[in-house]
């Protein structure tokens, strides 16, 4: 038998793995993390480029109603004050996102929440929908014909790749939608960027932690199994079982960068671009998240694409066909008794980055028999 030289094989040094490898060391457990990117940090990883942050895979900003979880990435690194505030751009016109107010002024200059139901109510009336079936009766019947078709119909069918008539209605309901001047995107109680980018969170996690890059698990599995006891496995959960049921569906992401020798390009971290002509869905200017007042600025426009087997696979598409394959994997996956599976890829399931912390940290205390930390529920 080899020499098992490590308690825990990671693979993925994404947000997951990192806060898992953590734990696991503070406990006296060696880790060995590997990744087969040539950086740390999964989608959360920032590349500094002229002093700038740069989101290489799309903006990210942590929001949570916990205060365990705020508290606990705040141990690596300071958060500061940043709200997302989005703006909307539909044919040259500026509209403030989520839809509150500011939204409706623009719109229809109404002053007052009693003026802006009315208006909204009256298109509403107009239409005589019954049950929403699809995400296009549900904006219908929430935000009336206006909003739908100048901020929801063109961004959500470039965003998803198809009619708002073939997509479920739930995907609407994350946005906030609200009767009061406030532009803030997010309802939850803290919400910010690290101070100095999410290396810093990342690196903290993983400070004097084994960690080998350029490393691709399935190129060498037998391998990398011969050095650890246990493997906690934050990858694709269809291609750890070699895809025997079929393979697990994605939308993906195209991202443009682009360094301008300009100071303030937009004025702000995030502008969607809302009608469907223009092909991307928005542009990031990454040193606003930070109030960067660096002399040039990088932004990235971002398309939503198709995804293959070569481009990374972002959204899960969470519909009947692929829960359904999922499931299967998932059956096997809880037979394994060294296996631990979690993190976006391997659990198959949106996760925002507070609910991907307290999920590392429940499968932690749960593993090593332990209370559940005080957390609260993310979900
Ligand atoms: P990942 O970050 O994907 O990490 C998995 C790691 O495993 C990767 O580094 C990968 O290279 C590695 N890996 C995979 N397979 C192998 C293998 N075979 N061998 C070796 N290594 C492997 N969340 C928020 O809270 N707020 C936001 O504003 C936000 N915005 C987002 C915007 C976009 C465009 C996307 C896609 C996500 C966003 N998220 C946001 C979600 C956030 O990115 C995730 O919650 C988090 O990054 C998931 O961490 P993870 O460790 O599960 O996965
Ligand atoms: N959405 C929209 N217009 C916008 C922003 C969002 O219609 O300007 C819809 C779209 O369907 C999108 C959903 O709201 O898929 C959720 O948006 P959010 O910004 O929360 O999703 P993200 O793409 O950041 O994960």
């Amino acid at each position: 038998m080899s020499e098992q030289k490590y308690d825990y094989l990671v693979v993925g040094s994404g947000l997951f793995g990192a806060v898992f490898a953590y734990e696991a060391t503070k406990r006296g457990r060696k880790c060995l993390v590997i990744d087969k990117r040539n950086h740390a940090g999964g989608n959360v990883s920032c590349e500094n480029i002229e002093g700038i942050n740069v989101h290489k895979y799309g903006a990210h900003i942590f929001h949570t109603n916990d205060k365990v979880i705020w508290d606990y990435v705040n141990s690596f690194v300071e958060f500061n004050r940043y709200t997302n505030s989005p703006v909307a751009n539909y044919k040259g016109e500026l509209f403030n996102l989520p839809f509150n107010m500011n939204t409706f002024y623009q719109l229809w200059k109404v002053k007052t929440p009693a003026e802006a139901k009315a208006k909204i109510q009256s298109q509403i009336d107009k239409m005589n929908l019954g049950e929403p079936a699809n995400l296009e009766e549900q904006a219908l019947s929430l935000v009336g014909t206006d909003i739908y078709e100048k901020l929801i119909k063109g961004y959500t069918e470039k965003q998803w790749g198809r009619p708002a008539t073939e997509l479920p209605a739930f995907i609407i309901k994350r946005l906030p939608f609200r009767f009061t001047f406030d532009n803030n995107y997010f309802n939850d109680k803290y919400q910010g960027i690290p101070i100095g980018g999410y290396n810093k969170l990342i690196d903290g996690l993983l400070a004097g932690i084994d960690l080998q890059l350029n490393n691709d698990y399935f190129d060498e599995r037998g391998r990398w199994d011969s050095l650890a006891k246990q493997v906690v496995f934050t990858g694709k959960i269809d291609q750890f079982y070699d895809y025997r049921y079929g393979q697990l569906e994605y939308r993906s992401l195209r991202f443009e960068h682009e360094l301008l020798d300009v100071q303030n390009y937009q004025g702000n971290a995030v502008i969607n671009y809302t009608e469907r002509e223009i092909p991307y869905t928005r542009i990031l200017e990454h040193k606003h998240f930070e109030f960067g007042t660096q002399p040039k600025t990088v932004i990235t426009k971002e398309y939503s694409q198709e995804w293959t087997y070569e481009q990374e696979p972002y959204y899960p598409i969470n519909d009947v066909k692929n829960s359904g394959i999922f499931s299967e994997y998932q059956r096997l996956s809880q037979k394994e008794q060294n296996i631990i599976f979690g993190g976006r890829l391997a659990e198959y399931r949106y996760y925002d980055m507070h609910q991907i912390v307290a999920s590392a940290l429940k499968k932690v205390s749960v593993h090593f028999g332990e209370d559940n930390l005080g957390l609260g529920n993310n979900n």
